[in-house]
């Protein structure tokens, strides 16, 4: 991404800490970093912290002399301070402060921050006040940029070409174990250009009633549900899709429940317009299911939000009256789970646009029966 997308989003956050009455930001390991500025923090006992005075101060990278190489510079959004090895990259960190901002400012450091160095922070600033940088940010990265909006779009084709390889029957299923088919849809999605797999779940047969389930030696059987939920990061951004096949005609509680899960998944998308609120998402998908009379066996939220982190603002969850924005990017996964049974689950990633729900995953959630 270019440095003028990183000087917008470091605007945006200024513009957002001075009602928040936040003066300065500190951004360490965490998607806020590399939000900012492109660059991640690698977690380690060796400091790297963004320092954002409020105002126009210049905002500047410290980080270990040996990292410095991996950063590239963008002098139109943050200068860079190299520490050496014999340095005390805290007492850096509280004299950039304390110079831009005076001996009690209101700072805001990264969620993920190691208490480590948070705490040593607080000794050399005895008068600062602390709150979670989230509370600037969170609210900022909910609503995706252009570039961001671009980068979500990829991941989630590279991930709906391997689920449209699981639903066109390429990826064996029957006679194999959990952990097998686990370890190919993460060849796939390496293959696609993820950098990273972030997560393979295959739950088989009863296992698909577990919505977190881990890949195990459970040999897939003949007749069962399988339900891959799977995602990875590609330049950066996260996708996570979720199908439910069958190896083998399902009895008929079953196909009626997938049926019923199918139903709610598409009324949660289309409810997701821009004004609604994320409660009345999870609400749509939600009444379908509870309808049909299996409220009590879908147990979580309808989605998350996604982008830099697989889960993050915003939730379409009970309770939360926050509006729909164009930008908002989320999940729509709801699910049933009959323990001891079965389950099925349909996720995809859907964008709120003034053009109404645009989803991002395009695989299809006819019911798909491979062959055994
Ligand atoms: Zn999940
Ligand atoms: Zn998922
Ligand atoms: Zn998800």
């Amino acid at each position: 991404m270019k440095p003028d997308v990183y000087a917008a989003r470091l605007e945006r956050a200024r513009a957002a800490m001075g009602p928040l009455g936040v003066d300065g930001l500190l951004l360490s390991l965490g998607a806020d970093l590399p939000w900012v500025c492109g660059y991640t923090a690698m977690p380690l006992e060796r400091l790297t912290m963004l320092v954002v005075p409020g105002g126009a101060a210049p905002a500047v990278l410290v980080v270990p002399e040996l990292e410095a190489p991996r950063v590239a510079p963008m002098p139109e959004v943050f200068s860079l301070r190299p520490w050496a090895e014999t340095e005390d990259p805290v007492a850096i960190v509280a004299d950039l402060v304390g110079a831009a901002l005076g001996p009690h400012p209101n700072l805001a450091v990264s969620d993920r921050a190691w208490a480590t160095f948070v705490l040593r922070l607080q000794r050399e600033l005895p008068g600062a006040h602390w709150r979670v940088a989230s509370e600037v940010t969170a609210p900022l990265r909910a609503v995706k940029d252009d570039a961001e909006l671009d980068a979500l779009a990829q991941a989630s084709a590279a991930a709906d070409r391997v689920a449209g390889a699981l639903l066109g029957g390429e990826i064996e299923l029957a006679g194999r174990t959990e952990r097998q088919v686990s370890a190919e849809i993460s060849r796939r999605l390496l293959a696609e250009g993820n950098e990273r797999v972030n997560f393979a779940i295959v739950a088989s047969g009863p296992h698909s009633a577990s919505p977190h389930h881990e890949a195990t030696d459970r040999v897939i059987g003949a007749g069962e549900p399988v339900v891959c939920d799977f995602g990875g990061t590609l330049d950066g951004y996260c996708s996570d899709i979720t199908r439910t096949v069958f190896t083998g005609q399902p009895e008929p509680e079953l196909a009626h429940i997938y049926e019923i899960v199918a139903e709610a998944q598409s009324e949660g998308v289309k409810a997701a317009q821009i004004g609604a609120s994320c409660h009345e998402v999870d609400d749509a998908a939600r009444a379908v299911i509870s309808k049909a009379g299996y409220g009590d066996y879908f147990i979580h939220r309808t989605g998350h939000g996604i982008g830099l982190e697989e889960h993050e603002d915003p939730y379409m969850v009970a309770g939360n009256g926050a509006p729909l924005v164009a930008g908002n990017v989320f999940s729509v996964e709801p699910g049933i789970y009959i323990a001891g049974k079965f389950g099925v689950r349909i996720e995809d990633i859907v964008a709120a646009t003034s053009n109404g729900p645009r989803p991002l995953n395009v695989a299809g959630h006819a019911l798909t029966v491979l062959a055994a």
